[in-house]
């Protein structure tokens, strides 16, 4: 039995899917705070349990008969540690054999504030004695597609990343990886390490560009201070502290912290990487490819929005 945390959200939604595609209903249970928030997969036949990351008692229960795990990093910055220490305790306390949990790129040594809580996570699994695959997610495409709208409106993309490199893929592709890993019946995923990303490289000019070519207008990227892109944040109604916390990420985007340039030293990542982009991909990713494809289909979506 597989079991996934945080499976109402829309990364565990999307594993969930690409689950279905790979092995029985029969054999995956969704785990999720409020019961009654995913009907369409009860409807799919998968059992619904019940777990709260600051409940452990409820994770115990939640993890009963479950053999591999996948453990979603919570939403809720600044608890993510404890919280996610309650569900690998329950883990282990159950007699799982297997846990994957979605990190960051670079988890290990960057110093980026959000990557703070992976590095801790990961440590504890670690330190738990459990199987484990790390997959060390790099940032979403959507991340950045969420903001077209407004940037056609501005005419203008703004950060503080410079002309730092990104190698973002959509979620769907982070599930997929997912859903590889879980229902893989050989043990190479053991105790591994993937750096997960798209395969080309781009930076913030690009996408400016990439949105300027589909809408025919002039749209340019805007390097801001770190301050004051913080402040242009908070200005458009993001939290304080998640202001913060994107400003910081585009100077980690600067310094090269979420770019994986295929560079990375990490055993079997080049092996890996093959298998992921064969199995999920066919010829490999990139933003600017998924934009490519999906250009007439997002844009006019995207200007009945700004209408
Ligand atoms: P979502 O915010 O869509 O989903 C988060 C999930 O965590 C939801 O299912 C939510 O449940 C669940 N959750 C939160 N608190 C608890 C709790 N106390 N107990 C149980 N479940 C809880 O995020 P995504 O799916 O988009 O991304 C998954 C994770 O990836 C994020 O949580 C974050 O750690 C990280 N992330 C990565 C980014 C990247 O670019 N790589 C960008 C943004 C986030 P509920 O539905 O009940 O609220």
């Amino acid at each position: 039995m597989i079991a996934v945390t945080g499976a109402s959200g829309q990364l565990g939604r999307l594993v969930i899917e690409s689950l279905l595609s790979k092995t029985s209903s029969e054999n995956i249970v969704a785990l999720v705070r409020e019961p009654n928030s995913i009907p369409e997969f009860v409807a799919k036949g998968i059992e619904i349990r019940q777990a709260d990351y600051n409940d452990p008692a409820s994770l115990v229960k939640a993890l009963k008969g479950i053999d591999k795990v996948l453990l979603i990093s919570s939403n809720a910055v600044g608890q993510r540690t404890s919280q996610h220490k309650a569900v690998i305790d329950a883990a282990v306390q159950t007699g799982v054999n297997f846990l994957a949990y979605t990190s960051l790129l670079k988890a290990d040594t960057s110093p980026i504030f959000l990557a703070k809580e992976h590095k801790e996570t990961e440590t504890l699994i670690k330190e738990s004695g459990l199987n484990y695959s790390f997959l060390r997610n790099g940032w979403y495409t959507e991340n950045y597609t969420m903001g077209i709208a407004q940037a056609i409106e501005d005419k203008a993309v703004y950060n503080c990343a410079g002309q730092g490199r990104l190698t973002t893929a959509p979620r769907a592709e982070y599930a997929e990886a997912a859903a590889v890993i879980l229902t893989d019946e050989t043990d190479q995923h053991l105790n591994q390490t993937y750096e997960l990303g798209g395969d080309t490289p781009y930076d913030l000019s690009n996408f400016a560009d990439e949105i300027a070519k589909s809408a025919g207008t002039d749209i340019s990227y805007i390097n801001l201070k770190e301050d004051d892109f913080k402040s242009a944040l908070i200005e458009a109604g993001v939290p304080e502290g998640f202001a913060g916390a994107l400003a910081d990420a585009g100077i980690g985007i600067a310094d090269g912290w979420l770019v994986d340039e295929k560079q990375d030293p990490f055993k079997n990542y080049r092996a890996y990487n093959d298998t992921y982009e064969t199995i999920c991909f066919g010829s490999g990713s990139s933003f600017i490819e998924n934009f490519e494809a999906k250009r007439q289909e997002i844009l006019p979506a995207f200007f009945y929005f700004i209408l």
